[in-house]
């Protein structure tokens, strides 16, 4: 039975807005049986489909998978000449590739229902366009049961739906879903409490956060965890609320390991907004290393980055609007609630782990927004939380081991609390 959905942010709205963004920003996988009944709709016969096929195969020759094939310049084969979706023109929008479909919706499966997160890489949701998600809930439901499907024919030796029942939160314990959704729910308080600056609940989660890493939850389950949590949150309120945060220069560690993250976090090897630098591997690794050594332009890891030095996006910050802070609120909301940030949403990275990474993008979206300033304040902060979120939790370079001990690292040294200080900065 397809799990339920719960838990729709109530400050989101979307609806698509057809700028075909993501129409020309990604490759579509697709299902052995999307493409019969794809190509089952005639496509072929068309003067413009002659010589070019429809689907081209991806990945290693023992897990082949194919992909909606596109044109000159990285736009999706179907797409018409004023950006709009052939497929979708003629036969209706259940007839185009589930992937299509869904985007830019996530599924987060969370025990036994799903959450719903959303890809602030496009445009709508960034700007909070369209209906309320909470409208949206029969939708959804559809693409839940849609989504079973899919992702069943996509990975048929996966155990198709099956999520784990316990999670590890850090080095060592392991929780249920429940347990582990005090933490997010405490979290969520925090990011609601709008006595004070983002900045600084996102210094009080943290705060929760680093006693939690060395804490251990063997005896603390169920409501004296909820105590244990409500404590630190009380005591994080009363160390940091009030007192001035001294803005300290991360350290070179922190500063190497947090343009790693933008590096990877900036990369683009598909689409039309594919940086130069990815078309070459000699290119591509000066660039990588140019990101490292943080010295001169900005590297050509994407189309649209800021013409600009290093130096430049080191500089103090002006005050932003408020609806700025607003659109990251709604961001941070967002991703904690539906816990798109650990676990099976997020290549099963521990939990405090991949709270460190969600924390870790305000001081990139910060450190961004400089380069896109000439746009204005809240628009500046717009493109960047696009460009940053569409790869978080999506890279596969985040995927190895040593992400995590330099996600771990920068906790353990308290350096994701030195940058989002030095980066919000004005
Ligand atoms: S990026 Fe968003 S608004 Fe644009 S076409 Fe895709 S889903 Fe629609």
């Amino acid at each position: 039975m397809t799990r339920p959905i719960r838990h729709l942010p109530v400050l989101q709205n979307w609806d698509c807005h057809q700028c075909g963004n993501c129409c020309t920003d990604y490759w579509v996988p697709v299902t052995p049986e999307e493409r019969r009944r794809i190509e089952a709709q005639g496509w072929s016969q068309l003067p413009e489909f002659q010589g070019i096929p429809l689907f081209v195969p991806y990945g290693p020759f023992w897990r082949r998978k194919w992909r909606v094939n596109q044109r000159e310049g990285d736009r999706c084969i179907f797409l018409d000449e004023h950006g709009l979706c052939r497929i979708h023109a003629k036969f209706g929008p259940e007839a185009k590739p589930f992937a299509c479909r869904l985007y830019p919706y996530v599924l987060v499966p969370v025990g036994d229902h799903y959450r719903v997160s959303l890809r602030f890489a496009c445009p709508s949701a960034t700007a909070n366009k369209g209906r309320p998600l909470t409208a949206q809930r029969d939708e959804l439901k559809e693409y839940a049961q849609g989504f079973e499907r899919w992702h069943r024919e996509m990975n048929p030796q996966a155990h198709a739906g099956s999520v784990d029942q316990l999670l590890p939160l850090g080095q060592g314990d392991w929780l249920d879903w429940d347990e582990i959704v005090l933490f997010s729910d405490e979290f969520v308080r925090i990011l609601r409490s709008r006595e004070w600056p983002l900045v600084r609940r996102w210094l009080q989660i943290l705060y929760v956060a680093r006693t939690c890493w060395e804490a251990r939850f063997d005896k603390v389950r169920g409501s004296r965890l909820r105590e244990f949590l409500q404590l630190l949150a009380d005591a994080a309120r009363l160390e940091l609320s009030e007192r001035p945060m001294p803005v300290i220069r991360p350290s070179w560690v922190g500063r190497i390991l947090f343009r790693n993250f933008l590096a990877i976090s900036l990369r683009k090897d598909q689409g039309v907004r594919r940086g130069d630098a990815s078309r070459n591997r000699l290119r591509l690794m000066a660039a990588m290393w140019r990101m490292l050594r943080g010295r001169g332009k900005l590297p050509p890891l994407q189309k649209g980055l800021p013409e600009v030095t290093f130096a430049d996006m080191e500089k103090p910050l002006p005050e932003l609007p408020a609806a700025a802070w607003e659109l990251l609120e709604r961001y941070y909301l967002v991703k904690m609630q539906s816990l798109q940030f650990f676990g099976p949403a997020f290549m099963n990275y521990p939990f405090l782990i991949g709270l460190e990474m969600l924390a870790l993008t305000l001081p990139m979206i910060l450190w961004l927004t400089r380069g896109y300033l000439d746009r204005g304040g809240a628009a500046a902060v717009e493109k960047a939380v696009q460009v940053i979120d569409e790869n978080f939790g999506y890279s596969p370079f985040l995927e190895s081991s040593r992400q995590r001990l330099a996600l771990r690292i920068l906790a353990m040294r308290q350096e994701t609390e030195r940058l989002i200080l030095w980066y919000a900065r004005s």
